[in-house]
């Protein structure tokens, strides 16, 4: 067993700290504020091979694993959640056209991400479909050698900026299994009849494109197909069991983040004459949460690392997502605790951090929906 990090991975985790600090530092909170998408860095991390780690040369991306993509998104977590967001999601649903796209897809639809400027997204959430995936009411229906879609999603990363989708497509509404009904289709964002509109007031992560997306009669040929017809959900399923390892390296950066803010605030501020950091209950809270960031990252590491052996783990994985969001959200409510009542106001970043963290225990599985996948690996169907 060897926990040491390789040269080439420690090199990249410094590329990952030393571009977030210097390209986020200054301009997170008014992107924020702003709900402004991070143009000139989603280009710049791009340019430096800073996104979609687990993307293999041959289609274009950097080659390495599911841990470089965990410990890079980390390092931009840790300085800022939003526009970390981001540049986790130009790519979100990647690894779905790596694991069952043909050749000729990963070839069409994956070097463009990195060579010129491709956005995608995964639009899987509808109205009345969330946790419960299998309810997916968008249509596509099969007409000669076209699939016509109709249906609407929300809350879908990269709606509106991005170029192309994958859409969870209901494609067989009288199988009897739940779990075969779906497809997965893709879709580019310029078909007549694509719409999506913005959706504003979120409560984190401003600097990141969250839409609702509409389908009027988009027509997409046969082979964007992915996959098998009636294939959807069990894809779906795989595709959480890889992307759930780096959404939990979210967490590990933002609590990290929340954490140095956390000692850095305690060492300057003083109360009753002493650094609020000398009082023993405030040293312990450190040490709690010190403890807590520390053991998040070792689940995390651990599940990217079982991917890159080609070993999924969808137990390890979920605990890995479960775990760090929640040591995300605690750890970001101490934070701000230590902070007193200046953490409440946004001159302090610990302000943004805490309002990003909640959706870590939402998106990509509630943490119910991780208790759930857990106690069924756990105890098989009862
Ligand atoms: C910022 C943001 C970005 C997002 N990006 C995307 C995206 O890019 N693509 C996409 O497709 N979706 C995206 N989503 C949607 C996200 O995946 C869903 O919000 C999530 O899956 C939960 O679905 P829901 O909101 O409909 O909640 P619901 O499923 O309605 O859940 C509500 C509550 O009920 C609980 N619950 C539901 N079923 C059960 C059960 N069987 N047992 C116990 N408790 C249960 C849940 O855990 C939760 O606490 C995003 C959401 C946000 C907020």
């Amino acid at each position: 067993m060897d926990f040491n990090l390789t040269q080439e991975q420690q090199i990249i985790q410094k590329a990952a700290r030393e571009f977030a600090k210097g390209e986020f530092t200054g301009v997170a909170r008014e992107l924020d504020i702003n709900e402004a998408y991070p143009t000139e860095i989603v280009k710049k991390a791009r340019e430096l091979d800073l996104m979609g780690l687990f993307i293999p040369e041959e289609y274009g991306g950097p080659g390495l694993g599911y841990l470089e993509q965990a410990m890079v998104l980390e390092e931009f977590w840790k300085i800022d959640p939003g526009i970390g967001q981001q540049l986790s999601s130009v790519t979100f649903g990647a690894e779905e056209l790596i694991l069952f796209g043909t050749e000729e897809q990963k070839k069409k639809w994956l070097p463009p991400l990195f060579e010129g400027d491709a956005v995608m997204g995964f639009a899987i959430t509808e109205p009345d479909a969330g946790s419960d995936t299998a309810a997916a009411t968008t249509t596509a229906v099969r007409e000669g050698d076209e699939y016509v879609i109709n249906g609407s999603k929300v809350m879908i990363g990269n709606g509106t900026v991005g170029t192309f989708m994958l859409v969870y497509c209901l494609t067989s509404p009288e199988e009897e299994r739940k779990t075969a009904r779906h497809s997965i289709l893709i879709v580019e964002t310029d078909r007549n009849g694509y719409k999506a509109e913005p959706m504003h007031g979120k409560m984190g992560l401003r600097a990141s494109d969250t839409s609702a997306v509409y389908f009027n009669n988009v027509r997409v040929p046969r082979e964007n197909l992915l996959g098998a017809e009636g294939n959807g959900f069990i894809q779906l399923m795989k595709f959480f069991d890889h992307s759930r390892s780096y959404v939990a390296g979210h967490g590990v950066g933002l609590a990290q983040g929340a954490l140095d803010m956390a000692i850095k605030h305690v060492k300057g501020r003083k109360q009753f004459g002493r650094p609020i950091g000398s009082f023993q209950v405030t040293q312990f809270k450190i040490a709690e949460m010190a403890t807590k960031v520390e053991t998040a990252r070792a689940m995390v590491y651990k599940s990217a690392w079982l991917l890159d052996q080609g070993k999924p783990d969808t137990k390890l994985t979920a605990m890995a997502k479960l775990y760090a969001c929640h040591v995300a959200v605690e750890v970001v409510d101490e934070s701000l605790q230590l902070h007193g009542g200046y953490g409440y106001f946004n001159d302090y970043d610990i302000e943004r951090f805490y309002r990003a963290a909640k959706v870590l225990e939402i998106y990509e599985g509630t943490k119910e929906v991780e208790k759930i996948v857990i106690s069924r690996e756990i105890l098989g169907k009862l």
